[in-house]
């Protein structure tokens, strides 16, 4: 009858303008009006248009690739996590043993270099009361994202959806000299967040998740080195877990609303673009696009397949210790403002995850790897040296587990390579008698045979610069 077009555009002026051997369509699927399960549903037809047939091909091959990598389908296939709307509640994540596992050797990784460059690791609730989130301003801007109060004792307390107003808490829980500076508080803290159920979607679109979260308070004359420091800690740890392309977006002093002097807000993009050039990391400058408290830089990178991914934050703000009237005695012995920077910089465990899932299609760095390599006896008679030998590889460190099932050769090593594990250790005859082991690559590559101390050395050496192999 009449036609309501619930597109914002552009659009061409008429379908000559479009090659038909550049165009498909993709898929059908059910959608509920804004995302909401509760109103009517839609039918939404996806398709892509392109220039020419070969930006087309190009575009569907990306998209096979994708699909592969997709770490909702990997999550299932190497059992490391998983979600059940129906038992458990939508957004919300199982972390499965080795899912666990490489979680637990990411955060132990990540706490350590914490520590060696002085951050104190803090704790916290997981609620706190409405007070707390009046004083912090939430329940004014943010409460749509909060979930509904609990009721103990007739007073109201909140699931958190952010950690800040906590360590604000631990700031303020003694007085602060400028000697102090800087303070680093981090913490791994889980929040919980409402999303629409229509717009979750596997470990990067969730309810509840755990941010590696930080806030660094400083002098105002410590701040650019504090940024420069954070910056590179950042990239650092990104580094470390093989993302090599960064892109970075400065946001700066929204144009209508904000709190903070001006003369801070301009020291505070100075020091946010000058620490993106020196790490000479490419930077796009979004003017006025910076939320009322604080100028921020977001830092994305590029994944396997030339995807962007959002991950670190690193955000001014001059509004908080304003709210909770932060203060430190300066060597004036006169009270100042601190200055306070929220750093998130994985993002959050789950999402990370995710994208290194889909990064490195399941097969993570040597380093991550709940099993690293796996002994594949050949026969019944070789179970005794495959057993001599993961002793040994076990003692000097590295995970290793024993095929012994029924299977044949071919199929141990196919189930092995399924399941992403490094290396592959073809144990027979010829390998007891040579006190040695072949050597099969998850890759597919056959290495041959190798003394166990060679194998031993390559693999630890794998380990410790966090190889991929
Ligand atoms: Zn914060």
């Amino acid at each position: 009858d009449t036609f309501v077009d619930l597109c914002k555009g552009p659009h061409v002026e008429n379908l000559g303008k479009i090659n038909p051997k550049a165009i498909k369509l993709l898929n059908v699927a059910g959608a509920y009006w804004r995302g909401d399960e509760n109103r009517q549903q839609l039918q939404r037809i996806y398709g892509t248009a392109w220039e020419t047939p070969q930006d087309l091909k190009d575009y569907l091959a990306r998209l096979a690739e994708a699909k592969k990598r997709d770490h909702r389908k990997l999550g299932k296939e190497l059992d490391l996590f998983s979600t059940d709307a129906d038992n458990l509640g939508g957004g919300l994540i199982l972390w499965h043993p080795k899912g666990g596992f490489i979680r637990h050797t990411a955060e132990e990784f990540c706490k350590q270099e914490h520590l060696a460059n002085n951050y104190d690791l803090v704790y916290t609730p997981h609620i706190g009361k409405g007070k707390l989130w009046e004083i912090s301003g939430h329940l004014d801007f943010y409460r749509e994202n909060m979930y509904a109060p609990l009721d103990i004792d007739g007073q109201e307390y909140f699931l958190k959806p952010m950690n800040c107003p906590f360590h604000i808490l631990i700031y303020k829980s003694q007085l602060r000299s400028y000697r102090d500076f800087p303070l680093r508080f981090a913490e791994w803290g889980t929040v919980y967040r409402y999303e629409r159920s229509g717009v979750l979607h596997g470990l990067l679109r969730v309810r509840g998740f755990t941010q590696d979260d930080a806030h660094h308070f400083c002098r105002a004359d410590q701040m650019p080195e504090e940024i420069d420091f954070v910056l590179k800690f950042c990239l650092h740890i990104l580094r470390s877990f093989g993302f090599e392309s960064f892109h970075a977006y400065l946001s700066t002093q929204p144009p209508e609303k904000s709190v903070g002097e001006a003369a801070q807000w301009r020291a505070a993009e100075k020091a946010l673009e000058e620490a993106l050039l020196r790490a000479n990391i490419p930077y796009d400058v979004d003017e006025g696009g910076g939320a009322f408290y604080g100028p921020k830089i977001d830092l994305k990178i590029s994944d396997a397949i030339g995807r962007e991914w959002q991950l670190s934050t690193i955000q001014f703000d001059f509004n908080l210790p304003e709210r909770f009237d932060m203060t430190y005695i300066g060597s004036d012995g006169k009270e100042h403002r601190p200055y306070m920077i929220h750093r998130a910089l994985m993002g959050s465990m789950e999402r990370f995850f995710g994208v290194l899932i889909e990064h490195f299609a399941g097969a993570f760095p040597v380093w991550l790897m709940p099993t690293q390599a796996m002994l594949i006896p050949i026969a019944d008679r070789h179970a005794a040296y495959a057993e001599k030998v993961a002793a040994q590889l076990k003692a000097a460190g590295l995970r290793v587990e024993i095929d012994d099932s029924s299977d044949r050769m071919g199929n141990k090593i196919r189930k092995a390579q399924k399941q992403k594990i490094p290396y592959m250790l073809v144990v027979g005859d010829k390998e007891a008698e040579e006190n040695t082991v072949s050597v099969r690559l998850r890759s597919g590559e056959n290495l041959g045979a190798q003394s166990i101390a060679d194998f031993q050395a390559m693999a630890l050496e794998a380990v410790a610069e966090k190889r991929a192999l």
